[in-house]
């Protein structure tokens, strides 16, 4: 469901809180324990933050204990891409928003099966399109 709104860098950043808009535009990463959807529950679909892409899905999120939302799977494959990502002395696969290049996150082969991933994925990154809104 890509929108029609105004993505540019100046858009963005009046729309974005600071925190958002550092961690989408600017590869930053929330605090562990401190966003929004860590321990959420809530059935429903994962938006991009910046463009309102269909990212991820409660169906495929997990309790990893890292203290950041994740996710075994992607909404759909194509919805999210990756980029190797060498700052910080690691070695490690950037996500970003197939639709619009926000940062999301990064993905870890430590997760569980069926796919072995972990998506993990700032909070900040993310907005709850929840299924049941009268919840
Ligand atoms: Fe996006």
């Amino acid at each position: 469901m890509n929108d029609k709104r105004n993505h540019s860098a100046a858009a963005l950043r009046e729309r974005l809180t600071p925190e958002q808009f550092h961690i989408t535009q600017e590869q930053g990463t929330e605090p562990a324990f401190t966003g929004c959807y860590h321990d959420c529950k809530t059935p429903g679909t994962y938006l991009c933050i910046c463009c309102g892409e269909e990212l991820f899905s409660s169906t495929h999120k997990y309790d990893s204990g890292s203290g950041w939302p994740s996710f075994w799977q992607p909404a759909q494959a194509d919805k999210v891409a990756s980029n190797r990502d060498l700052s910080h002395g690691m070695i490690r696969e950037e996500v970003v928003c197939a639709n619009c290049g926000a940062h999301l996150g990064h993905v870890f082969s430590d997760g569980p099966q069926p796919t072995g991933l972990r998506y993990c994925i700032n909070s900040a990154s993310l907005e709850l399109d929840a299924d049941n809104k009268d919840d």
